[in-house]
C-alpha cells in the first residue's frame, strides 16, 4: 500500500477485500469541496472561530499510518503532535482495532454501577496498577480528561469529608493550566479566555502564577531561584486562605496547552513540601504527561515527586477511543473505599470496548518496549536535535521540554528574553507555514508544540526537525528578522 510507511513495527490492517471497498468507497464519495460545504453548513469545531473557519474551509483528513496523515487532496502530513497529544502508540495498529472489535462482539456494553463489573474493566485495572507507582492501586474510570478532573474534585471533597475537616473546600491551581473544558475543567485550569466566556464558575478554586520562566521572571532571578518562588506563591496562597480551607493544590507536571512549560528542578519538590506541610492534597495532571510522552510512564515520575492522585486520559487508549481515568494514591483509595457511598458515576465509566482497547494499548506500549525507547533512544535524539537545530536561532528563545514533548520559545531577542509583542500572530504566522509544509506543529500564543506519536522513529525524526526549521526561518523571514 502507498501509504505505508518505512518503519516495520506497523502493521497493516488486513481488511476483509468488501469491507475495504466499502471504506474506499466512503471516502472517496465526495469531493474536498463538497466535505467542506457540509462541514461549515452544519458542524461547530471545538476552540474555533467558526466564521473565520468557514471562510477558509477545514482541512479534511481521511487516514493515518504510523506518524502521518492523509487529507482528502492527498496530501501526506507528519503529525508533530500525536493528534492532540494523544495517539502514543501511532495511527493504524491492528491490536487496538481488534481489540475493540472482539469486545463489541462479546460485550459491547455493560454498566459498573449496581454491584456488577466486566472482565476489560477488571484487566484494565489490574494493568493500570501494574504500570503506575506503586503506591497506585485503585482507578476510577471516565470519558475524558474534563470528566477526570471533574472526578478529581468530586473525590478530593469526600476525601476530607472522611476525615471530619469539612472546612477544606478551596482547591488552587495555576494560571495558564488546562484541566479541560466542562464547567470544572474550565475553572480549574488558567485560561482566562474561556474564563470570560464562563460566567458560572466553580466556587472555591484560586490560582497563582505559573513557573514560566522565559516570559514572566524578572531581574537576575536562575530559572532555579524563579521556580521557587513560583513554587512559594502555594504557601502564600493556604495562608491567606487558611490551610484548614484548603483541600488540594491541582498542576500539570508540565504545562502542556498552556505551552509545553517546564520548571526547573527546585519546582515539584517545593510543592510537595508545601501540600505535605499543610496537610493538602497534591493532584498531578497527567493527561498529557502520562503513557510515556516524557520517558516515564508517568510525568511526575520524571520530576520526582508523589501526587495523591492522577488524573487519566488521551494516551491511556492512544486515543483510538474515549476514555479517561483517575488513579488513586492507597492512602486516599483507603478513605474512600472504607467511608460508605461514593456518589459519582458515569454511564460509560469502565465502558468495556474503551478498557479493552486500553489494555490492548498499554500492551503495547509495555511489551514493545516504546517507553524504554523514548526514555533512552528517541527522547533524547528529538532533543538533541531541536537544540542543535535551533542553536542561535534568531528567533528562537528557549526550547523546553524532555522525551517526545517539546516547545519552542519564538522571541523578538531571545538573547535578552524578549518576547514578540504580537505573539500570537507570530504563533499563526509560524502555524500556517508548517501547515502548508505539511507538517502538524501547535502554536500556543509564541510558543510552538512537538508532541509526537511515542513510536516515532529516528527519520521521522529528522523529517519533523527540518520541516519546523523551514517554518521557523520563513517566519524570521516573513518577520524582517535574520
Ligand atoms: C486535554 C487535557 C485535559 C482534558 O481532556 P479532555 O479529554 O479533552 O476532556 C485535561 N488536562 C490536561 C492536562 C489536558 O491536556
Amino acid at each position: 500500500m502507498s501509504y505505508r510507511t518505512e518503519e516495520v513495527a506497523y502493521v497493516q490492517p488486513a481488511q476483509p477485500a468488501a469491507s475495504a471497498q466499502a471504506s474506499q468507497a466512503a471516502q472517496q464519495q465526495r469531493s474536498t469541496a463538497e466535505y467542506r460545504a457540509l462541514d461549515a453548513a452544519h458542524h461547530i469545531h471545538p476552540f474555533s472561530d467558526m466564521g473565520s473557519l468557514n471562510r477558509s474551509g477545514s482541512r479534511v483528513i481521511v487516514k493515518a499510518q504510523g506518524v502521518y496523515l492523509w487529507d482528502s487532496e492527498g496530501n501526506k502530513v507528519i503529525d508533530g503532535m500525536a493528534g492532540l497529544w494523544c495517539v502514543n502508540v501511532g495511527y493504524g495498529r491492528k491490536e487496538l482495532a481488534d481489540a475493540a472489535y472482539k469486545q463489541m462482539q462479546e460485550l459491547p456494553y455493560y454498566n459498573t454501577f449496581f454491584k456488577t463489573t466486566h472482565p476489560p474493566v477488571i484487566e484494565l485495572s489490574a494493568l493500570l496498577a501494574e504500570l503506575a507507582p506503586e503506591a497506585f492501586n485503585h482507578f476510577f474510570y471516565c470519558n475524558s480528561g474534563s470528566e477526570g478532573n471533574d472526578t478529581v474534585l468530586r473525590i478530593v471533597h469526600q476525601y476530607w469529608a472522611t476525615q471530619g475537616k469539612h472546612s477544606k473546600k478551596f482547591v488552587i491551581s495555576r494560571k495558564n493550566g488546562y484541566h479541560g473544558s466542562t464547567i470544572a475543567g474550565g475553572t480549574l485550569g488558567g485560561m482566562g479566555y474561556m474564563h470570560e466566556q464562563m460566567p458560572s464558575k466553580v466556587e472555591n478554586i484560586v490560582h497563582i502564577d505559573q513557573p514560566y520562566f522565559f516570559g514572566e521572571a524578572q531581574g537576575n532571578l536562575t530559572p532555579e531561584e524563579f521556580a521557587l518562588a513560583r513554587a512559594q506563591q502555594l504557601e502564600a496562597k493556604i495562608l491567606e486562605i487558611g490551610a484548614d480551607n484548603v483541600a488540594a493544590f491541582i498542576g500539570e507536571p508540565f504545562q502542556g496547552a498552556g505551552g509545553v512549560i517546564f520548571p526547573a528542578s527546585t519546582y515539584w519538590p517545593e510543592i510537595q513540601r508545601i501540600c505535605r506541610k499543610y496537610d493538602i492534597l497534591l493532584v498531578a495532571d497527567e493527561v498529557i504527561g502520562g503513557f510515556g510522552r516524557t520517558g516515564e510512564w508517568f510525568a511526575h515520575q520524571h520530576f520526582g515527586f508523589e501526587p495523591d492522585l492522577i488524573t487519566l486520559a488521551k494516551g491511556l487508549t492512544s486515543g483510538y477511543v474515549p476514555m479517561g481515568a483517575v488513579g488513586l494514591h492507597d492512602r486516599v483509595a483507603k478513605a474512600i473505599i472504607e467511608n460508605g457511598d461514593f456518589n459519582h458515576g458515569l454511564t460509560y465509566s469502565g465502558h468495556p470496548v474503551a478498557a479493552a482497547v486500553a489494555v490492548a494499548n498499554l500492551k503495547l506500549l509495555r511489551d514493545e518496549k516504546i517507553v524504554d525507547r523514548v526514555k533512552n533512544d528517541t527522547g533524547p535524539y528529538f532533543q538533541k536535535q531541536l537544540r542543535e537545530t535551533f542553536a542561535n536561532h534568531p528567533i528562537i528563545g528557549e526550547i523546553s521540554g524532555t522525551g517526545l514533548v517539546a516547545g519552542l520559545q519564538l522571541a523578538q531577542d531571545p538573547k535578552a528574553r524578549k518576547r514578540f509583542a504580537n505573539g500570537g500572530d507570530v504563533g499563526t504566522i509560524c502555524r500556517d507555514f508548517c501547515f502548508n509544509g505539511n507538517l502538524i506543529m501547535r502554536a500556543t500564543g509564541d510558543r510552538m508544540l512537538l508532541s509526537p506519536p511515542l513510536v516515532i522513529n529516528k527519520l521521522e525524526i529528522d523529517e519533523i526537525v527540518s520541516k519546523a526549521k523551514k517554518a521557523i526561518d520563513a517566519t524570521a523571514q516573513q518577520l524582517g528578522i535574520s
